[in-house]
């Protein structure tokens, strides 16, 4: 393990506070498997006051999107600025690491490198509650991520109208584990 892994890992080993915790899992999880940017969104300047405010002490340095493909990056973090409370820095910093782990293929949990689900329902709850209270049948939170997503653009994507008669509703519901 190099020194900026080993002392992400003490720091998570110490439970900081939940969202320290969840911004520090994010980005030892981007260390963990190699992709840049640790957290997309953000320019230099707001990397290194999130880094000097969560990672004191590390010598981390943000990567740049080559080619990101299409995907929903901008539209995640859009929607969960929109709900943001506080909206402040600290919401910026965790919208930003969330959206970035969601473009990966896990569950939004294992994408951020936190120890359960638990942490990832905790920080939605804390810093985005209305979103997060809107999850009322507690769908996996990436696809209730995706159906808000959806239909804030008007996007039938659901097999069904309703998720109770949907031959996908395990899909969308079952265990995040
Ligand atoms: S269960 Fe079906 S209707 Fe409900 S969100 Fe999933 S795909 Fe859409």
């Amino acid at each position: 393990m190099n020194a900026p892994v080993q002392f992400l890992a003490r720091l998570i080993a110490d439970t900081p506070p939940l969202e320290q915790l969840v911004i520090v899992c994010g980005i030892a999880e981007s260390l963990r498997i190699g992709a840049q940017p640790l957290v997309r969104g953000l320019d230099p300047a707001s990397f290194a006051e999130m880094c000097a405010h969560c990672v004191p002490g590390v010598p981390l340095e943000n990567g740049s999107v080559v080619d990101a493909g299409i995907d929903e990056f901008d539209e995640l973090f859009e929607l969960l600025m929109l709900y943001a409370e506080p909206c402040d820095k600290m919401s910026f910093w965790l919208a930003a690491v969330i959206s970035t782990a969601a473009q990966r293929d896990n569950h939004l949990w294992q994408d951020m490198g936190l120890p359960s689900r638990k942490e990832l329902s905790g920080i939605l709850l804390k810093r985005f509650p209305r979103l997060a209270e809107a999850n009322v049948r507690d769908m996996k939170w990436k696809k209730f991520f995706y159906r808000q997503l959806c239909q804030r653009a008007g996007v039938p994507i659901c097999k069904s109208p309703n998720c109770a008669d949907c031959t996908d509703y395990a899909y969308c519901f079952g265990p995040e584990s």
